[in-house]
């Protein structure tokens, strides 16, 4: 259709996956059991859900939008695909996607690009007020006015938004959840770093990448996420339970002294997320969502009663995080890319036969193949024939960052910037991160990390200490672009506001803002410490 959301879906309803075809239970035994002992076993029968098509099924082809693997059938299924099943979900079919998930507007796909639904049949809504110093084109075709679901999730985003399934799955290594949930109109969850199993699921940047929901409302984005949340022995970055745990008693206490009435919700308002290229209108918006959290608080929260206070923070790294993400996330894509070579994985292009000439000259290098044909040549021929042009654009300039040359000036600096940015977070929640507190000694008691106090009272925190609960921002900085406007540039930047947090492995949800007249979808961004997922539920519930 005019969407192109799904690249496959299933001739009928999936109702044969109660138990993995295996016969074994994803879940450890323990789990499984405290599973059957509750009430309900299949938390999620009926529900209707969309796959990013770079996580691997048995039961659909994997493409990840690439011709590279325009065929590839994984023989099983990733983590997540087994724990739906298991909990009675109906897996319907694969969402489009940019390839690899490289992209911010579903636009780099051997599927054909993705058109935000919200437009569909309601090509004279307005524009955003034009940006201070941008021309605006004044086009009224409406070829032209079409607009991006946003991507990478583009198809997952738009398959949601336009009621083709009740949630989808889709994945986020710098924003590609929250950006298409804020274009188009629905929630979208990035978890805590590490909490949702990635095993299947096909790597872009090892170190941002998480598996994600997307749904029409927090409630089954939460539900969903629950069932996924699992510590999973195939995925090496899973978090460990005992972590899990810390975490999330630390936010049940937090969250127990706000709604208890003992203290107010604090939300963190940081400066530097509303850059001079964001527009006032979108601006606007967010200041009249604060203004009805503070007067209605947590009306809509069971018990009421909430108070809400904002707090201006400052997150002060945040405007070097973008260069960062794109060196780390380049530089990770190059090392996991280099698997699909044309034999090992992904199509094989046939290279010409060579004359003797170049089959000598070839000999001295990498080894002459069949038919005259080197090593070389196939995986040249079968990459360049594979990827697109913005994947190879993203191997260059990650082998670039990776080379002996470059490693100090590129690579390690946007390390320290990651660390950086993880330290301005650090320094503006009231609580600790326990997964990276798991991986590197604590500081010294005389640091004025919040990190040495307890989660929920601060006796010796200072009393400028900001001590915010979960910080909130928009999710973009403006609604959906068209899909005619082609500056990659501007694409890159659409990422600016939503990479800090993958970067500091941080949970993040974006919820819709209230759309009046005719104003195009946006999204707020609740973002929360790691592993306090829970709260930043709580919070996005309020928004809604
Ligand atoms: N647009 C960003 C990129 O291309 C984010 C993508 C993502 O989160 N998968 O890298």
């Amino acid at each position: 259709g005019v969407i192109n959301a799904f690249v496959a879906v299933s001739a009928e309803p999936d109702t044969s996956h109660s138990q993995r075809s295996d016969g074994t239970s994803p879940l450890s035994e323990s789990e499984a059991k405290s599973e059957e002992d509750g009430n309900d076993e299949r938390p999620l029968r009926g529900l209707t859900i969309g796959i990013k098509d770079n996580i691997a099924t048995k039961a659909f082809r994997t493409t990840c939008s690439s011709g590279i693997l325009a065929n590839y059938t994984s023989p099983f299924d990733s983590t997540v695909i087994s724990l739906l099943h298991t909990s009675g979900a109906d897996v319907i079919g694969k969402t489009n996607c940019d390839e690899f998930g490289m992209g911010s507007m579903n636009k780099y796909t051997i599927h054909g690009v993705v058109v935000n639904p919200f437009g569909v049949g309601r090509e004279g809504a307005k524009e955003d007020a034009p940006i201070a110093g941008e021309e605006r084109s004044t086009t009224t075709n409406h070829e032209d006015t079409a607009r991006s679901a946003g991507g990478s999730s583009g198809g997952s985003a738009a398959a949601v938004a336009a009621g083709m399934c009740d949630v989808a799955l889709g994945t986020d290594t710098g924003g590609s959840i929250r950006l298409p949930a804020s274009y188009c109109g629905v929630v979208g969850y990035k978890p805590s770093y590490g909490l949702i199993s990635r095993f299947g699921v096909v790597s872009y940047a090892d170190s941002l990448d998480c598996v994600g929901v997307l749904g029409r409302d927090v409630g089954v984005v939460e539900r969903v996420g629950d069932v996924l949340a699992k510590e999973d022995n195939r995925d090496p970055t899973s978090a460990p339970g005992e972590i899990r745990d810390m975490a999330r008693e630390a936010t049940e206490k937090r969250w127990g002294d706000i709604e208890s009435g003992k203290r107010k919700l604090r939300v963190g308002v940081p400066k530097e997320y509303f850059p001079r290229e964001m527009g006032e209108g979108v601006k606007g918006r967010l200041r009249k969502l604060m203004k009805k959290m503070m007067t209605k608080g947590g009306q809509n929260v069971k018990g009421g009663g909430i108070g809400v206070e904002f707090v201006p923070i400052s997150l002060p790294s945040t405007p070097y995080a973008l260069s960062a993400y794109y060196v780390i996330a380049s530089a990770e894509a190059s090392s996991n890319l280099a698997r699909y070579d044309g034999v090992r994985y992904g199509v094989y292009v046939k290279p010409p036969r060579m004359g003797l000439d170049e089959m000598i000259k070839a000999a001295g290098g990498v080894g002459v193949g069949e038919g005259g044909r080197s090593a070389a040549d196939v995986y040249a021929y079968s990459r360049s024939g594979g990827f697109g042009e913005e994947v190879r654009k993203r191997i260059v300039l990650g082998s670039y960052a990776l080379s002996a040359g470059a490693f100090d000036n590129y690579f390690l600096q946007a390390q320290r910037v990651r660390q950086l940015v993880r330290d301005d977070f650090g320094r503006v929640f009231g609580m600790k991160d326990y997964y990276h507190a798991s991986e590197y000694p604590s500081p010294s008691p005389s640091s004025s990390s919040p990190s040495q106090n307890s989660p929920s009272t601060h006796p010796t925190l200072p009393p400028t200490h900001p001590n915010v609960d979960v910080i909130m921002h928009l999710s973009s900085m403006r609604t959906a672009p068209r899909l005619s406007e082609d500056k990659d540039l501007d694409s890159y930047v659409q990422d600016v506001l939503t990479v800090p947090a993958s970067l500091a492995r941080l949970p993040a949800l974006s919820v819709p803002l209230e759309c009046v007249g005719d104003e195009w979808p946006l999204g707020v961004s609740v973002v929360g410490q790691w592993g306090s997922d829970g709260l930043v539920f709580r919070v996005g519930g309020m928004v809604q």
